[in-house]
């Protein structure tokens, strides 16, 4: 398969043509950014932890029968994905209370969400990704009604998936964001699933093991992501990302 020209760049990724129909080149690039782009910063390797991450917790999506536009790894940092058409959407599931949910609402930090908790908010920088709720969702016509139901249900499964799997390696998954795109009626899971777009907290201390880090200045950003990419991946070598999945065991224990 060859790179051919540019389509878009992101904060940060960038995607690519192929020679192939159908398909893209996702590059996970070595930037990373917090609050809008206001803090910025190229950390070596950090592209190729969220690349591995995102195709690993792809893999295992669809081994369990969620649809993703992964395809293959290129290389390290580069992903080939099936070509979607994107829907403008942040889908967020909140497992515990962190994050805007803690700024914005009476919660407190770390207490539990059961069940669930789906946030969606339009995504456009320009205006801050809003919180939409359904009846905006519908009037702004970015997906129907039936669509909408179908991209919650996928939400709540990958949830329920990478809880099981996170769990597993002693790591609570507090929250995590989405993104879906059609190839043509078919929804697909899009963009990455990575420390840069789910919120982390060891099981054990507590500690951030995300992008926080870099937020909050917690620590040596590169050396959480070194550590949490191999914690999560290592499993993919023995096959066992399927058996992985079920269902949380400690989903009653308070995260931290
Ligand atoms: P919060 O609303 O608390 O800032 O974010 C909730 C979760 O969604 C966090 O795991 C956060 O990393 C992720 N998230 C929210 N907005 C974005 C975004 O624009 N980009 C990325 N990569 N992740 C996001």
């Amino acid at each position: 398969m060859k790179q051919k020209k540019l389509l878009y760049t992101g904060k940060a990724k960038s995607v690519y043509h192929t020679d192939v129909k159908g398909t893209l080149i996702v590059e996970f690039r070595d930037d990373i950014t917090a609050f809008d782009g206001g803090k910025k910063d190229t950390l070596m390797n950090k592209g190729g932890y969220n690349a591995g991450v995102s195709a690993f917790f792809f893999s295992c999506l669809e081994e369990n029968g969620v649809k993703t536009h992964f395809l293959e790894m290129l290389d390290e940092k580069r992903m080939v994905v099936r070509e979607l058409s994107m829907i403008p959407l942040e889908v967020i599931v909140r497992n515990f209370a962190a994050g805007s949910i803690v700024r914005n609402y009476p919660f407190k930090e770390g207490s539990p969400l059961k069940p669930p908790v789906i946030v969606i908010d339009y995504k456009d920088d320009s205006r801050h990704d809003p919180m939409l709720n359904d009846d905006l969702i519908i009037a702004l016509r970015l997906v129907t009604p039936p669509e909408l139901k179908r991209i919650k249900t996928i939400a709540l499964r990958v949830n329920a998936l990478l809880s099981g799997l996170l769990a597993k390696e002693g790591i609570t998954l507090v929250d995590f964001k989405l993104e879906f795109g059609r190839q043509g009626k078919t929804i697909y899971l899009g963009d990455e699933i990575s420390m840069d777009s789910m919120r982390l907290w060891d099981k054990k201390t507590g500690e951030s093991l995300d992008k926080d880090v870099y937020r909050f200045n917690k620590g040596d950003v590169m050396a959480t992501y070194q550590v949490v990419a191999a914690r999560i991946t290592k499993k993919q070598k023995s096959g066992a990302a399927k058996k992985a999945v079920a269902a949380p065991k400690n989903s009653k224990k308070r995260a931290r």
